[in-house]
């Protein structure tokens, strides 16, 4: 038979890797007895929030993202509500690196980042999903919000002066973004949706780039078809 969980000896834990690997992310350990129950579940906390957030920007990482976006699926589903994913490239930043070297690269990835985060909801998921690429998840998004919402976060990066040192012209940069929204009341999948908005992502690239394109809603509209799957309406109900 298992051991009560009382009786597992926690400070046989190996935790010696754990502790090191959030110290050196500068992580605060729990302020609790040490191997005491809430030190340990302060311990885990600390190790999730580790493992969903992105290094350099302290954003959402590409995981969690997946995890978050899974859920909106679902939710959408459940309440019709609307949904937007815009997925987000910052335009010709190799450039940025091959003339200011990778740090500076690193300094613009993450001005952009706090950008996009300060200019959305606390309710908006955002995540770090690539080099240079972010994707937003907006639950409860009116179809007539999204280009405005998009609009007004390229516009704030656009105007973003972002600061090298060492008495350098501060450098500036734009992005694309591409959007869709989910189907309402249907289950579409992640895969499906998150193809959707990177199609417009593309459409922003070779429109130009420093642009916003959404999928129009005529094209994300569900059929009846659709719908009657989900709230399954016989021909009997209808009559
Ligand atoms: P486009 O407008 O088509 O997006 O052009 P681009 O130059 O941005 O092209 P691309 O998206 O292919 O380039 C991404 C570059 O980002 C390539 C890679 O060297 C660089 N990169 C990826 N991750 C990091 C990172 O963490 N830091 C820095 N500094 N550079 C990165
Ligand atoms: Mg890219
Ligand atoms: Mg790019």
């Amino acid at each position: 038979m298992d051991a009560p969980h009382s009786l597992i000896a926690a400070h046989k834990l190996r935790l010696d890797l754990a502790l090191q690997l959030l110290q050196q992310a500068g992580a605060m350990l729990p302020d609790a007895e040490p191997y005491s129950e809430p030190w340990l579940q302060g311990i885990v906390d600390a190790l999730c929030d580790l493992s969903s957030k992105d290094a350099l920007t302290g954003l959402v990482n590409r995981r969690s993202f997946e995890m978050a976006l899974g859920r909106e699926v679902d939710r959408v589903a459940r309440s019709g509500e609307p949904a937007l994913l815009l997925m987000l490239d910052i335009d010709h930043f190799k450039a940025v690196n091959d003339q200011h070297g990778h740090a500076a690269g690193d300094l613009v990835i993450r001005a952009v980042a706090q950008s996009i985060a300060q200019t959305v909801r606390p309710m908006d998921t955002v995540a770090r999903i690539g080099g240079e690429e972010f994707a937003i998840i907006l639950p409860n998004c009116p179809t007539s919000f999204g280009e405005v919402v998009a609009e007004r976060i390229r516009q704030r990066v656009q105007a973003l002066a972002i600061s090298l040192g060492g008495g350098q012209s501060p450098l500036t940069c734009t992005i694309s973004i591409g959007g869709a929204f989910a189907p309402q009341w249907v289950r579409s999948s992640t895969l499906i949706w998150t193809e959707r908005a990177d199609r417009q992502l593309y459409r922003a690239k070779a429109e130009g780039r420093n642009r916003a394109c959404l999928e129009s809603h005529v094209d994300s509209l569900v059929s009846a078809e659709e719908k009657g799957m989900l709230f399954a309406v016989t021909q009997q109900d209808s009559e």
